[in-house]
């Protein structure tokens, strides 16, 4: 291949941000390199097919380990592998945190991430038609929605929130972000929007961007303390490209912390115990990795849940679980399916009410199995490790059985099937969120912002000692925010292409 300006390894949220803003100047030369497919099955393009694109041909298949938070379950970890990477595999809920999360990243040593400074950039990769333009984009390349036919159950839902006091929000992405909402999602026009639809195919037109798909990074080159380039294998083929300005890693956040370590750069004792060459040692890389635990209350139906052309949860809401709180720390997530792990046996014909921790406070860790780039590292991200978000999901579990036994439901409502109506103790309900809670597939935090011994990246994200070397995706955030991640990494890129691009 020539040699590139910029490359950018990983075409997913984050990478096809950066391909496509920083090609808009026709003089850089901008290198995409991705190891999924550029395309995948047709289901993924289907709102409601989401969920078995889990363990199919575009999802790296990741597990976690054993985690003994959750009894010891061993949980499924997709990540997308195609272009648009998560993106082409979620569920396209579009969510901002709240601000006070993002407010507390810059307490934390991440100047420059607060919500006011990241605002401008939430705008400039959204297209909201109809919304408070002091909060909402109308012309960026992600097209939101709120859902469109949305399904008899979730008005019955909403219904069901308002009656045992949750407040009617407009807009959970405008100024008041807490209570009930209709769920913004990228669907467009029925079919899924990723962020490869939305900036990487119009932008790929372009002479100066090249896309690599079917290409794996294996390792960073670096020399003299600079990043030069990487070496990459296509059908088993070794290759190698070079960055004449830098690289900018977007291989997510389990990825990202990989290729580092893979590298030389992370956990000297670490990356010792595989024989790599200790490039930089910086003991963050890897680590601090959060998910938010996600579980449900599962009811059997007493008619026919119909189908949804939607992603299956129209209604969303953030509460508080306590009023003293500065801010909503569970999301209840009213889904049409009956959604719990397969151990379980739930209703052929059900629906569920999800609960999730905003802020855990559990931290896990990703970490490598090898020095081979082909082996897939350990990802622990430890739900439930600390025993403070054990008590607090069963303080989301009341929440979310408080709104599924509201009379609004009765005329849906044929029992509840998981944990069961009987089932009330504390004791009792701490076993079963031990049982059922898995992940919502947020991870974040393995490369954070920082200026401190366990942070990865500055405030430019620009690796700490190393020349020529960015972080952008959602590694790089200091701690989860209070919502899905995606609306979030799609943000951190636009403001990191505008960093590099000064
Ligand atoms: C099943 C699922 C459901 C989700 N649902 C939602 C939701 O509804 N709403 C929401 O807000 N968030 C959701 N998320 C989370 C959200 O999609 C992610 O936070 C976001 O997409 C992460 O973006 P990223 O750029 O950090 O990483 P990714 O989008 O994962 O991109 C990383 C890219 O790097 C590539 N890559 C990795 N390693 C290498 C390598 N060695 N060589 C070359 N390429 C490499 C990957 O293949 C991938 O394309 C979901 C995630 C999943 C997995």
């Amino acid at each position: 291949m020539r040699s590139f300006d910029y490359v950018v390894v990983g075409a997913g949220s984050a990478g096809c941000v950066l391909a496509a803003r920083l090609s808009e100047d026709p003089r850089t030369r901008v290198l995409l390199i991705e190891a999924g497919a550029a395309d995948g099955p047709e289901s993924m393009a289907i709102p409601p097919a989401w969920p078995t694109l889990i363990g199919s041909s575009v999802d790296w298949g990741y597990v976690t380990v054993p985690q003994p938070g959750t009894n010891g379950l061993v949980h499924p970890y997709p990540r997308g592998k195609v272009l648009g990477g998560s993106s082409s595999i979620n569920a396209m809920a579009f969510l901002r945190g709240h601000r006070a999360g993002y407010d507390a990243w810059v307490r934390n040593g991440a100047a420059g991430w607060g919500y006011d400074d990241l605002l401008p950039f939430f705008k400039r990769a959204e297209r909201a038609a109809g919304r408070d333009s002091d909060y909402r984009g109308t012309e960026g390349p992600m097209v939101v929605s709120s859902a469109e036919n949305v399904h008899p159950l979730a008005h019955a839902c909403l219904d069901a929130a308002v009656e045992v006091g949750h407040p009617v929000t407009a807009d959970l992405n405008g100024k008041e972000q807490e209570g009930v909402a209709w769920l913004d999602t990228n669907i467009v026009d029925g079919a899924r929007q990723s962020a490869a639809d939305g900036y990487l195919h119009p932008a790929s037109v372009r002479s100066n961007l090249t896309v690599a798909p079917n290409a794996t990074v294996r390792r960073l080159t670096l020399s003299a303390g600079r990043c030069t380039g990487i070496e990459y294998s296509v059908d088993g083929e070794l290759r190698w490209v070079e960055a004449s300005r830098e690289i900018l890693l977007s291989a997510g956040t389990i990825g990202s912390a990989q290729l580092l370590m893979l590298s030389g750069i992370g956990p000297a004792d670490h990356l010792r115990e595989f024989h790599i060459d200790v490039v930089a040692d910086l003991p963050g890389v890897g680590a601090n990795l959060q998910d938010h635990p996600l579980a449900g209350i599962t009811y059997s139906s007493a008619k026919p849940v119909p189908p949804t052309t939607n992603q299956h949860s129209d209604l969303i809401a953030m509460v508080r679980s306590r009023p003293d709180l500065p801010a909503p720390d569970v999301q209840l997530v009213f889904l049409d399916i009956a959604y719990h792990p397969p151990t379980l046996a739930g209703p052929t014909n059900g629906y569920t009410v999800g609960f999730s921790l905003m802020l855990p406070h559990s931290r896990g860790s990703v970490r490598l199995a090898s020095s081979d780039p082909d082996t897939a590292p350990l990802i622990n991200p430890n739900f439930l490790g600390d025993e403070r978000d054990l008590a607090a999901m069963v303080t989301a579990l009341r929440l979310a059985r408080e709104a599924g036994e509201a009379q609004a439901l009765a005329q849906w409502r044929s029992g509840e099937v998981l944990p069961g109506a009987a089932v009330r103790d504390d004791g009792e309900l701490r076993e079963y969120v031990r049982r059922v809670t898995g992940p919502y597939f947020h991870a974040v935090g393995t490369c954070r912002i920082g200026h401190d011994p366990l942070s990865v990246v500055d405030t430019e994200l620009r690796v700490h000692g190393i020349e020529g070397l960015r972080v952008v995706d959602a590694s790089v955030m200091p701690h989860i925010i209070g919502a899905n991640t995606h609306a979030t990494v799609l943000a951190i890129a636009e403001r990191a292409a505008t960093l590099i691009a000064r």
